[in-house]
């Protein structure tokens, strides 16, 4: 049996700014990490974007610095159980360790498809990074699933490795859930000039592997093969744990604004955490790079005997091709929105209303205005489209 003053589940960036957050309030307390990849933790985002983008930024640059922090990793472990009132977790070796402060930063599984061994690569992970590098060594023919964040960043960035791409995907337009639907018009079109074969409204009927290809038939009789097929559809969080534990869940782990679970000694924190945004009013969970690097460090002096609150509205950001945003807030595309922009598709703002007040925003290619998007969200005031036009600009 180990026991650690602070042990934490997940080794993601979430986890790593935990430990971080810990040592900035307490020096010596003993952390353990158990975390079910074997990697130490790493920035994910590059994975979809930086490393695409020629030879500037080597694989290397992921790895978050540990240097100095004193703390003990368990690698490759995946945590099964978790006891409260003995305050003990098990992990899938059998090993058991106990803790004071316990921080679930299980982050989320990617969604599959209902095809076992479809021979998909469902892109989350440095590993899947390094398998898809591999299959780009050989192959030239991509079929990318999922219009979405890592659906279109993927699609963009084997495109702009010179490999053949087809994207598919349920939706009417690449982004068409969070976009307005000319400017996904417009993306459907910028991809298709960067040569991407962009087939929507498509649902799969069939997934067949022969050889080294990959063969898929949808609904409507398209056929394609591709040497390697990348899915991108989204993520459900890892909640089983706090579920088996009796621990408060919802769309994620509920935490009150210290970040606590339903159980005083456990916090949850990141892509798991379903938290009350103190801007918008309302409980919410987000998949942002900034939320796990801000609400973990929280999370860390927290345990560590900080009363601080989480109230922090994450950003968020993605890179096509050229083209690139900030956003903050609530992007949803069944909100009304009222667009403003300074070139028509290339620099622009969108303001996302609900009730006439502004609830999100995304600044398209519009740069260092994320806080003025959320002194606006904060203002709550009614908006006319005439007040909103000309508001933000870089
Ligand atoms: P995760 O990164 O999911 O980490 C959770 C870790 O916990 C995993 O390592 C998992 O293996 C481990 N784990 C889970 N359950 C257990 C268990 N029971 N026992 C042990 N270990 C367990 N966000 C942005 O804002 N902008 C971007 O441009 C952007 N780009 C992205 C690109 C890619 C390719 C991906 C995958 C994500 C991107 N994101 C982006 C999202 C961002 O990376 C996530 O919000 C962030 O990684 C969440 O961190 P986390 O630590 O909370 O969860």
């Amino acid at each position: 049996m180990k026991h650690h003053k602070y042990l934490i589940i997940g080794g993601g960036m979430t986890a790593d700014s935990a430990v971080h957050g810990i040592r900035k309030i307490d020096q010596d307390g003993a952390i353990a990490m158990i975390c079910e990849e074997l990697h130490p933790p790493y920035d994910r985002p590059p994975l979809s974007k930086s490393l695409w983008q020629g030879k500037e930024t080597p694989l290397e640059s992921i790895w978050r610095s540990t240097h100095g922090l004193n703390f003990a990793m368990h690698l490759g472990k995946k945590v099964i159980a978790l006891d409260p009132e003995k305050k003990a977790v098990t992990d899938d070796a059998g090993n058991i360790y106990t803790y004071e402060k316990l921080l679930l930063a299980t982050g989320g599984a990617v969604r599959r498809l209902p095809y076992p061994d479809d021979g998909i690569l469902y892109f989350r992970t440095v590993d899947d990074y390094r398998k898809l590098r591999e299959l780009c060594e050989h192959g030239s023919d991509f079929i990318v699933i999922g219009g979405g964040f890592i659906g279109s960043e993927i699609a963009a960035a084997l495109a702009s490795n010179d490999k053949q791409v087809t994207m598919l995907f349920p939706e009417k337009n690449i982004g068409a859930r969070i976009y307005p639907p000319a400017l996904a018009d417009f993306l459907d079109n910028y991809y298709r000039e960067k040569g991407v074969t962009v087939l929507s409204s498509q649902a799969i009927k069939s997934i067949q592997t022969t050889g080294a290809k990959i063969t898929i038939v949808t609904e409507n009789g398209s056929e394609m093969s591709a040497d390697g097929v990348v899915a991108g559809l989204g993520i459900q969080p890892n909640i089983d744990l706090a579920k088996q534990a009796g621990l408060m869940v919802d769309n994620g782990i509920i935490v009150d604004e210290m970040l606590r679970t339903s159980h005083p000694d456990i916090y949850a924190a990141g892509d798991v955490a379903n938290f009350y945004s103190i801007l918008l009013e309302k409980r919410m969970r987000v998949e942002h790079e900034d939320n796990a690097n801000v609400m973990g460090e929280m999370a860390g002096r927290n345990m560590a005997g900080q009363s601080d609150v989480y109230h922090h509205q994450p950003f968020f950001y993605s890179d096509l091709f050229d083209l690139g945003y900030e956003a903050v807030g609530e992007l949803d595309a069944n909100l009304d929105m009222v667009e403003d922009w300074k070139e028509p598709f290339r620099k622009g703002v969108i303001y996302y209303l609900r009730d006439g007040r502004v609830c999100g925003v995304l600044l398209w290619n519009t740069w260092g205005q994320v806080d003025v998007a959320l002194d606006l969200i904060a203002e709550k005031a009614k908006h006319t489209d005439e007040m909103l036009k000309g508001r933000i600009s870089d």
